[in-house]
């Protein structure tokens, strides 16, 4: 398959993306994944990033699309699940123009609609291991930490992160939410969106995986 995937923090993006990646192999590549990749090969475009990061600052839009080409051209992604890609409708609008030239459309593009209460209850019970090489997530309720609020894959601390602090969270969702609203205007205007409105991981994927089939037939 090849689709986008779109949803606020806390939508459940990286989850979905995974189980869908298990129905037929796609890749996954979200903007982190990208980011990492790149400041790990060392490249021009992978130094330039890390200079970003390093800075705190946000990468900015052209750096993404480079990466983004660059991937692409690697000759990976004839199938796949972009999560957190695009984000504006300039970022759209040139992965759309990269696809028709490598003559891979988009099958769908998703986005998962969740009450905001839903994510605001998933993010600030979310905890993540502080060794920035495991990073394991946990969630209080759900999965929580070993005793002592410890990391039960390699022991160190577990926290909550900075920008999971509630005041954090209804921040994110309000940039969110501003920015993706003509984002789907967007597709849906291409025809390609589909929304799910659904929570469980197993019913969102059947959901998508219908709407796939339809399109086939
Ligand atoms: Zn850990």
């Amino acid at each position: 398959m090849r689709i986008v995937l779109l949803g606020a923090p806390g939508a459940g993006k990286g989850t979905v993306a995974r189980a869908l990646a298990a129905v037929d192999g796609s890749q996954t590549l979200s903007t982190g994944d990208l980011l990492r990749a790149a400041v790990k090969a060392g490249t021009p475009l992978g130094r330039e990033a890390e200079g970003f990061m390093a800075r705190g600052d946000l990468v900015p839009d052209r750096l993404i699309k480079e990466l983004m080409e660059a991937w692409f051209q690697a000759g990976y992604g004839d199938r796949f699940i972009l999560d957190g890609f695009p984000r504006t409708i300039p970022q759209a609008v040139s992965l759309g123009l990269l696809l028709k030239g490598l003559d891979r459309p988009l099958d769908r593009v998703v986005n998962l609609v969740v009450p905001e209460a839903v994510l605001v209850d998933r993010l600030s019970t979310r905890r993540t291991c502080f060794n920035t090489a495991c990073n394991a997530i946990y969630n209080i309720r759900t999965q929580p930490p070993a005793e002592g609020d410890r990391c039960r894959l390699c022991g160190a601390p577990v926290v909550q992160r900075e920008d999971e602090t509630p005041e954090a969270i209804a921040r994110r969702l309000q940039v969110y939410g501003e920015q993706t609203a003509a984002l789907v205007g967007h597709y849906e205007r291409t025809g390609l969106l589909l929304q799910v409105r659904e929570l469980e991981t197993s019913t969102i994927v059947q959901t998508i995986l219908g709407a796939l089939t339809e399109k086939a037939g």
